[in-house]
Parts: C-alpha cells; sequence; structure tokens
C-alpha cells in the first residue's frame, strides 16, 4: 500500500532523508523507531503529503506522490494521520470535529456524517464525550477524538506519529488499548513510537532509522532479541 523507493529529502543544506526504500503491505503493521532527529516525523509526514520528498518515487495506495500533485486531495482521503499534539478544532465539539472531513472532504451528508462519527467515537470507547469540546477532556480522550477524526474518513492506512509521548502516564495505556483494538481489525497501520510494549504485541517489522537513513528492518522477534546493528542495540538498551 506504500512503496518508497529510494526517497530522499533536505531542508535547505540538510539531508533529513537518505535512501529510502520501504514497503508496507495491505494489512501489515509497521513500527518506526530511532533516535530523535533520526527522520522519522519526515518519513511519514511524505507518505500524507504533508512533505515532499526531493528525490525516489513514493507510490501510495496506487498514488504517485509528487510535489502537490491533483492526487493530493484523493492522498488525504486515504491517509489518516494521528499526530502528537491532538491537533483537534478548539471551537468545535467532539462531534463536530469528527463529522467536519467526511462533510468538507467525502461530501457525505450531515445524517451519514453523523453516523459515521459516533460509529467511531463509539469504537473509541467516549460516545457519551459527543457534545463536549476538546478543552474538557482529558489528553488520552482528546488523542482518541483524533484517532476516531482520522477514521472517519475511512483510510486505506493509518499513520502515527508518537500519538502518546504528549500523555500523562495513566492515559497512555488507553490510547495503545485503542490501537491495538484498530490493529486487531485489520487496518494497515504506521507507527512511529517508542512504547515498545506495543511494537511486540502488534508490529509485524520493526523500523529502526538513524540520521535519515532505515538502519534496519526486522520481525519484532528479531529485533528485540537479536538486532543486526550494533546502533539498533545500543538504542534499545537504552530505552527498554
Ligand atoms: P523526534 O524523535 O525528535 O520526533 P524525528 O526522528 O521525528 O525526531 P524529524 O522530525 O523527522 O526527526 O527531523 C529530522 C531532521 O530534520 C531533524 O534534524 C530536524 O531538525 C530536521 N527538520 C525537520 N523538519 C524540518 C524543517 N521543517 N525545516 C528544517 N529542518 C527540519
Ligand atoms: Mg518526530
Amino acid at each position: 500500500i506504500i512503496i518508497a523507493r529510494g526517497i530522499g529529502k533536505s531542508f535547505h543544506d540538510f539531508q533529513a532523508l537518505t535512501d529510502i526504500h520501504l514497503t508496507v503491505n495491505q494489512g501489515e503493521r509497521v513500527v518506526i523507531c530511532g533516535p530523535s532527529g533520526s527522520g522519522k516525523s519526515t518519513l511519514i509526514r511524505c507518505f500524507n503529503g504533508l512533505e515532499n520528498h526531493d528525490t525516489g518515487d513514493l507510490n501510495v495506495n496506487g498514488i504517485e506522490v509528487h510535489a502537490l500533485a491533483q492526487g493530493m486531495r484523493q492522498l488525504r482521503q486515504d491517509v489518516g494521520m494521528v499526530f502528537q499534539q491532538f491537533n483537534l478544532f478548539p471551537h468545535l465539539t467532539v462531534l463536530e470535529n469528527l463529522m467536519i472531513g467526511p462533510l468538507r472532504v467525502r461530501k457525505q451528508d450531515r445524517h451519514t456524517a453523523e453516523a459515521t462519527a459516533r460509529k467511531y467515537l463509539e469504537r473509541v470507547r467516549i460516545p457519551e464525550q459527543a457534545d463536549k469540546r476538546p478543552a474538557q477532556l482529558s489528553g488520552g480522550q482528546q488523542q482518541r477524538v483524533a484517532i476516531a477524526r482520522a477514521l472517519c474518513m475511512e483510510p486505506s492506512v493509518m499513520l502515527f506519529d508518537e500519538p502518546t509521548s504528549a500523555l500523562d502516564p495513566e492515559m497512555i495505556g488507553e490510547v495503545l488499548e485503542v490501537m491495538v483494538e484498530l490493529a486487531g481489525t485489520g487496518m494497515t497501520m504506521v507507527v512511529v513510537t517508542h512504547e515498545m510494549g506495543f511494537a511486540r504485541k502488534v508490529a509485524d517489522t520493526m523500523v529502526f532509522m538513524e540520521a535519515g537513513r532505515i538502519v534496519e528492518v526486522a520481525p519484532p522477534g528479531t529485533f528485540f532479541t537479536a538486532p543486526a546493528s550494533a546502533r539498533a542495540r545500543a538504542f534499545l538498551d537504552q530505552i527498554l
């Protein structure tokens, strides 16, 4: 569903991504980890067109991703993204936050959009919060709204960029639980996280990045017990 062939990206004279080759198949769960500044966010932002790669080829759900090509609108529909900061609209209720994408982008009627929104609020287990505003919710609840909002677009793949790292410790579990359940539905997921317990549970593939390169790609069984690179080993020693 995602095919990256040799993609590179620089910011001015800083090379943020170098020669990235990565394939994510339908239904696959890929967890990306690596030190701060290694390019994890930049890479997944390329996958939904928030960043443009400079070199190489990137195909997402059949769309060739180039600098603001016409496929962008379709890409944004097909690829859901959840950020560290929840990025909800503060002036809208939870339900309105969930309905706005389906109404504006998918051109659903209000009735359908509301039904979709309620379905996914149920899925993230906060149906009773529909009429609140984001500021009235806990961080964990806000992040679950953000996940539901992405799901309302019925994307083919969901990207997560450190979805729990802005949360208080007691709220991390509830968000990870929703993500584990989502994995159980067969959703294709690319997750940047340092939550290695989550990674062990749901990842089909672990990707380790450093200095803008993919250093290692391995199934979790191998990655956690016998990482091939000294760098991945050092990284794991540090965070586990
Ligand atoms: P973290 O774990 O801290 O989130 P990361 O692996 O997600 O790190 P990126 O955010 O992808 O790293 O950043 C990779 C490198 O690119 C960093 O050195 C960063 O400073 C640089 N970078 C990212 N975005 C920009 C930008 N818009 N302009 C200039 N440099 C940038
Ligand atoms: Mg990042």
